[in-house]
Order: C-alpha cells, then sequence, then structure tokens
C-alpha cells in the first residue's frame, strides 16, 4: 500500500514546479559504530524515497571525526545497508572533500566571515550565552582578513597544538539560535585518519562540513533527523555563504527509538566496551548485525520501519511490534520442526524394542508446497520436563499419571509409572502407547486435550538453544537519564540463558542462518557464529506469541 508523509509531498512539488529534475539522498552514517534498527529508519527513507521518484541514493561516510572513526565501522555499515536490501549510487567520503571544504573555509575568510580564535573551548563555551542571555564576542574576533588567512595556514600546516586554535564562522553572538554564535568550523586535531591518513591535522567540524558535502554532491534533500531542525539556519548559511552551486533543503524527521533498549551508538559502544554483550553483532543489541544473527530479516525491518512511518515526532516504538513483523514474514518461510529445550526422558513400555518406524510430518502446515518431513519413532523419546507433573493442578492437560496425552505427528501416550532417583527427582516416565491412534490415520475413538513435541532419543541430535530477555528492563531509559541513574543501571542481568536440548535428526545438514519454527517454542536462528555441525547453536528469535496487535 502507498503511504503519504509530508516528505514526499515536498520532494513531488519540487518535481512538478521544476525545482528539481531529478531527486537525490543519501544516508550519511558516521563511521564510528555499528548502525543499528534506528539507522534502519533513515535508510528506508533515503533509499525508499528516491525509489519511489526514481532518483539516486549516495552512502556517504561523515568521517570529520578521526579520533572515534574506524575502517571496522565503514566495513560494518556498508554490509548492513546492502543486507537491508539497498544499493547506492556512489560511495562517498565527507574525508573526499577535505581540499574543498578547506578552500571555502578560505573563502569564508576572505570575505570577513570566518576568523581564528585562541580561545579556550571551555572559553568559547562560557562566551557563547545561554538561551536567555546572548553571547559576549571574542576578543580575536576581529583579526584582520590577512592574520587570519596566515593563522589558518599555519593551523593546517601543523604549527599549533590540539585546541589551541579554532576557526569560527563570523555570525552573530547576539542571535537568539546558539547554532549561529559564531560555531567552530575547524579544529586542529592530530590524529591520523582512516581515509586521509596524516594529510590533515585540522578536520572540518559536522556543521560545516555536513551542508558542504550534501552540497557538491548535488543532494536535493537533506533528510536527518529532528534534533538538527536548531541547526537548519546555519545549513542554510553554509551553503550560501560558501557559494555552493546547488542547493540542497534540509528536512527533519522524527528519530525512532524502541522500548527496551537504547539508541545510540555511544550508547552501545559503552556496552560493548564494557562486556556487558558480546560484541557489536550480539543477538540482544538493537545493532542491524545484531538483529541479523539473532535470525531478523530484512523483510520484517523494512516492514516494521514503513510501519513507524514518518513525522515530525520522534516516537518510542514498543518492541513487539518488531517482534511482529519477524513473525508475519518467517510464517509461510519457516519449516517447522520439533525441538526439546529442557528434556526429559519418556519409555514407551509397549512399543517393540528396536523397533523404529518413520512418521510423516508437514513441513509448514500453512504452506502446504514445502512437502513433507520425516520424523523418526521409536520406544524412547524426550519430552520437555514442564510438559510433565506428578500433581498437577487443575486443568493441567499436559502429561501426569494417569493421563493420556498425544504426541504431535505420532499416537496417544498414557502415563503409567514415574521413575525418580534417590533424591526423589524425576528421571524417567514409563508411557503405554496406542496404535490405533496413530496420527494421520483418521482415528476418532476418543480425544485427548492435550498434544506435546517430542524428539526420538537414540537419533535425537543434542543442540543448544540461546534465549533472550530485553537487555534493558525500562521502557523508555534513552530519555530518562539523570545525574543519579544511567542507562547501565537498567541493563538486564539475565537477558541470555543457553539450555541444552533435542533437535530432529533430519536437521543434520542445517546451516548458519537456517531459520525453524520450533512447536510451541517459537522462531529460531542458526547461529552464525557459534554453530558448527558438532555443536550446533540456535538463536530464539521470537516466541510464538505476543500481545501486540496492529
Ligand atoms: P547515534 O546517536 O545513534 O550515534 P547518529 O545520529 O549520531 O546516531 P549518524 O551516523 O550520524 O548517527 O546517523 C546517520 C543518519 O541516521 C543520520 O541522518 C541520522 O539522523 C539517522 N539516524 C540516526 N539515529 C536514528 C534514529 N534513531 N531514527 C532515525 N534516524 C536516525
Ligand atoms: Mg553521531
Amino acid at each position: 500500500m502507498e503511504t503519504s508523509n509530508f516528505i514526499k509531498t515536498i520532494i513531488k512539488e519540487d518535481l512538478d514546479s521544476g525545482k528539481h529534475k531529478e531527486i537525490i539522498t543519501r544516508f550519511p552514517p558516521e563511521p564510528n559504530g555499528y548502525l543499528h534498527i534506528g539507522h534502519a529508519k533513515s535508510i528506508v527513507i533515503n533509499f525508499g524515497l528516491a525509489d519511489d521518484f526514481n532518483g539516486r541514493t549516495n552512502l556517504r561516510f561523515d568521517d570529520t571525526n578521526p579520533l572515534k572513526e574506524d575502517q571496522e565501522y565503514v566495513d560494518s555499515i556498508k554490509e548492513d545497508v546492502k543486507w537491508l536490501g539497498f544499493e547506492w549510487e556512489e560511495l562517498r567520503f565527507a574525508s573526499d572533500y577535505f581540499d574543498e571544504m578547506y578552500d571555502r573555509a578560505v573563502l569564508l575568510i576572505n570575505k570577513g566571515l570566518a576568523y581564528v580564535d585562541d580561545l579556550t573551548a571551555d572559553e568559547i563555551r562560557e562566551y557563547r550565552g545561554t538561551l536567555t542571555e546572548p553571547g559576549k564576542e571574542s576578543p580575536f574576533r576581529n583579526r584582520s582578513i590577512e592574520e587570519n588567512l596566515d593563522l589558518f595556514a599555519r593551523m593546517r600546516g601543523g604549527e599549533f597544538e590540539n585546541g589551541q586554535k579554532v576557526l569560527r564562522a563570523k555570525i552573530d553572538m547576539g542571535s537568539p539560535n546558539i547554532n549561529l554564535r559564531d560555531p567552530v568550523i575547524y579544529r586542529v586535531s592530530h590524529a591520523h585518519h582512516h581515509n586521509t591518513g596524516d594529510k590533515w591535522c585540522i578536520y572540518p567540524m559536522y556543521a560545516f562540513a555536513h551542508p558542504l558535502e550534501d552540497a557538491i554532491e548535488g543532494v536535493t534533500h537533506s533528510l536527518c533527523t529532528t534534533e538538527f531542525e536548531d541547526q537548519r539556519p546555519l545549513y542554510n548559511w553554509v551553503v550560501e555563504q560558501c557559494e555552493m552551486a546547488s542547493k540542497p533543503q534540509q528536512i527533519e524527521f522524527g528519530r525512532l527509538g524502541l522500548t527496551n533498549t537504547v539508541m545510540s551508538k555511544r550508547k552501545l559502544k559503552q556496552l560493548v566496551d564494557e562486556g556487558f554483550v558480546d560484541g557489536w553483532d550480539d543477538p540482544r543489541m538493537p545493532t542491524i548485525s545484531g538483529l541479523r544473527r539473532k535470525g531478523y530479516t530484512p523483510e520484517a525491518i523494512r516492514e516494521f520501519v514503513k510501519e513507524t512511518g514518518i513525522s515530525k515526532g520522534s516516537g518510542v516504538v514498543d518492541s513487539a511490534m518488531l517482534e511482529h513483523f519477524v513473525r508475519e514474514d518467517l510464517k509461510l518461510k519457516a519449516p517447522r520442526t520439533m525441538g526439546v529445550l529442557r528434556p526429559l526422558k519418556v519409555v514407551i513400555k509397549n512399543y517393540p524394542e528396536g523397533q523404529v518406524e518413520m512418521l510423516d510430518a508437514e513441513i509448514n502446515p500453512e504452506n502446504p508446497e514445502m512437502g513433507i518431513r520425516q520424523i523418526p519413532f521409536s520406544r524412547e523419546i524426550y519430552i520437555e520436563q514442564d510438559d510433565f507433573m506428578e500433581n498437577p493442578p487443575n486443568k493441567y492437560f499436559r502429561l501426569f499419571p494417569g493421563n493420556e496425552v498425544r504426541l504431535k505427528h505420532a499416537y496417544f501416550i498414557k502415563c503409567e509409572d514415574v521413575i525418580k532417583d534417590e533424591s526423589g527427582n524425576v528421571v524417567e516416565i514409563h508411557c503405554t502407547y496406542d496404535p490405533e491412534t496413530k496420527s494421520g490415520t483418521g482415528f476418532t475413538g476418543r480425544k485427548v486435550k492435550g498434544t506435546l513435541h517430542w524428539v526420538e532419543a537414540s537419533q535425537a541430535i543434542p543442540a543448544e538453544f540461546r534465549l533472550y530477555e530485553p537487555l534493558i528492563l525500562d521502557n523508555t531509559v534513552d530519555e530518562e537519564e539523570s545525574e543519579n541513574k544511567t542507562f547501565l543501571d537498567y541493563v538486564n542481568e539475565s537477558s541470555l540463558e543457553k539450555i541444552k536440548g533435542f533437535i530432529e535428526p533430519n536437521m543434520a545438514e542445517i546451516k548458519a542462518h537456517d531459520k525453524f519454527q520450533f512447536f510451541r517454542h517459537g522462531y529460531f536462528n542458526v547461529d552464525p557464529k557459534d554453530s558448527n555441525p558438532a555443536h550446533i547453536v540456535f538463536n530464539q528469535i521470537v516466541s510464538l506469541k505476543s500481545s501486540f496487535k496492529l
């Protein structure tokens, strides 16, 4: 279904009026971390709108802060954008434009619109004023153009220490918009850059670099999140005063947030660096790589993001909505199977010893084209520990002494004896089965209320199951941090549980990223890192049920 939104409306008007013949957007991540689901929103919006109007989208790395950036992040971002299903027109780096940016800064100096300042960072902050008080002019504000040109060249030449001098735009220290109070546009930073090496020891600030990058690439609509709204006047000032031929239009939309997680690279990096998780791609992380490893599909993420819509307001969306979309996507695609996560041995006393029969089971009853699989059945099987109770409460329909249940795809079994060890723990259940009740034969003699999943014991393949809970035990911690509490105070200590169980023998050949729906346990993904044929590991993607309704 085609939906409209305010950005689409603007773009359509710009095309109809002839302001632009073709639209160009860009996705501009800073390579200082892995992408998260919030970035997926920006990706879907930028690439999606360009697609809608036959335009183009560049992937551009905003790499103006070498201390925080890294090739590892560049590589992961490229992988994630491709995996999400998007193709960029051109791959660009802000650092490709450092020469041009330098020239534009010189142009500003020549126009009397930029000056070198000797104030320290703290002094600059102090002089900047507040929302209610105007700023104060720096004593260095009125240096001559010649002096500024000389000092800026010497900044570039490496004569000054980090922080000793900056270049500032000369705009208006009395502006009600603090961003216009002579923002810093270049700083000294003796740092090795992943792309330009040691060529530069001064780097442009984001607020100066970003509009130039957009203009250089001919971006028509520069879409960003609403925290940049107050910077729009500066964005336009830079484009105008630097005399850029192309005049991109900045349009802001609301950030995406999710309950029970944090969504900022800085915080996610902290979780990685301080060992709360096992890397950026830990399945508990809201990163694209974490979601992929957990078992999310690009389709599910794209559909989720589209459903959250585009508006000016930023919204914290219930994680259950994200889960809803992966269930929807996997429902028809994922083969059904049975896995026992916490095994309890059942011996079927009247089943012939040594006999194994093969039973037919549909691979996906909702998608019959997927065909039939075969599962062995014999005298010994495993069922789930909590599918048996010696002294059940009312309305417990699973196995208990004297009760009869259905084994999915197999027979009815009846519990006859409970075998315990010396300390009284149940170690084995002895049952009888009724050959008349074989599944698929149309048996209607009597009914049972419980259906249990199981696996045949002698051929069952051991497997590890990893179950996840939310990483953060708070709905909106991203917004609620205070001096006394940070998001780290809300980290869920038991967000990962690893258990050892069994799966059907027909799954011996499974490989990384294969996805299954385990009867009653939900959807699982074969872990791409830790799983191997000798030690199969599944990540639970999502359980079967959710309270979430669209
Ligand atoms: P973070 O605060 O997580 O580090 P960022 O905004 O600093 O995010 P960038 O690498 O600058 O990260 O982001 C690239 C693009 O993705 C930007 O245009 C940014 O506005 C957008 N973006 C980042 N986070 C979100 C989000 N939660 N929802 C929507 N868009 C986002
Ligand atoms: Mg950032």
